[in-house]
């Protein structure tokens, strides 16, 4: 029994980071391409897609390509 409660929780906080990861980008697409500039990559973009990013040190608007970025580099960690 105490195994199998172990296992449960082993389970549960290797899926938390995940989960994390889905609040705190969201992906934002509109009818026509707008100009912004990428609070990561401080790069101007013109792109129909916009990221969302809630961080710890506020909410930042960034572009399609860093949002990639921290995917891959989340899921490797
Ligand atoms: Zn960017």
């Amino acid at each position: 029994m105490g195994l199998l409660i172990e296992m449960e929780e082993g389970r549960k906080t290797k899926f938390v980071p995940q989960e994390r990861i889905m609040e705190s980008l969201k992906r934002y697409k509109s009818f026509t391409a707008e100009t912004f500039v990428c609070e990561r990559c401080t790069t101007q973009k013109k792109s129909k897609t916009k990221v969302v990013w809630e961080t710890n040190s506020g909410r930042k608007i960034i572009c399609n390509g860093c949002y990639g970025e921290i995917l891959a580099k989340r899921t490797k960690e």
